[in-house]
């Protein structure tokens, strides 16, 4: 078993909007952050999922579908007036400015859905599965934090098996997200996802215990 306890890292107090504890979910690409958040689901554990509810916001949100137009154009969304996300990719891919534009205007949309599903929670912990919790500093938000981690060639494996994608492709995506290394400082718990999933299963029902 080798989950790690920084008892050093900062706690906070739980959310104003809720007697819940907040529990941040976090992993880099293929680290088996989505994995681990079914299991704890699967122990009864309510889980927000971030970055899955921005991809939905973007549709269901109409002020925000206004703000993303007038960002990129009219061409941000097709002629059923969903997202188009190959457009915007391709947009933002050009430009860091409107990178930075585009998550100041989805960021604060996704914190106020959050809220909400916040104060709809009855269970005293409650999991925010992001794959940017350290990079936007959300874990200071948090109670705690758990780092979901794998060494770099399985992660790429698994990405390959699951998306299709080449091992450059992978890689490419790897170097630009923070590295293993920084957030194994900052999360209260790790978990290393090398083996197989009976035992990434025993080491998320092992941290949930600890947290609780
Ligand atoms: P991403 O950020 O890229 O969406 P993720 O961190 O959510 O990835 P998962 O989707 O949970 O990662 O896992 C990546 C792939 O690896 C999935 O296909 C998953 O089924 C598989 N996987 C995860 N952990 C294991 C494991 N211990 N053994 C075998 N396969 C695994």
């Amino acid at each position: 078993m080798e989950n790690l306890l920084h008892s050093e890292s900062k706690k906070t107090e739980p959310h104003p909007s809720s007697n819940s504890k907040i529990i941040g979910l976090t992993g880099g690409i293929g680290s088996g952050k989505t994995t681990v958040a079914k299991f704890i689901e699967n122990c009864g554990f309510p889980v927000y999922y971030s970055d899955d509810r921005a991809k939905e916001i973007v549709n269901d949100n109409a002020d925000l579908k206004v703000k993303i137009k007038e960002l990129l154009g009219e061409e941000s969304y097709d002629e059923y007036d969903l997202y188009n996300r190959k457009f915007v990719a391709k947009r933002v891919f050009e430009s860091e400015d409107l990178l930075d534009k585009l998550n100041q205007i989805i960021h604060p949309a996704v914190r106020i859905d959050f809220e909400n599903w916040v104060k709809k929670q009855t269970k005293y912990l409650i999991f925010k599965e992001t794959a940017l919790l350290f990079e936007l500093k959300l874990h200071l938000e948090c109670y705690q934090s758990v780092l979901v981690t794998a060494e770099d060639n399985i992660r790429i494996k698994r990405v390959m098996d699951r998306d299709q994608k080449t091992y450059r492709e992978v890689q490419s995506i790897m170097e630009n997200q923070m590295s293993e290394k920084e957030k194994i400082k900052l999360a209260d718990y790790v978990i290393y996802n090398n083996t197989n999933l009976d035992d990434l299963k025993e080491q998320t029902e092992k941290v949930i215990f600890e947290i609780e």
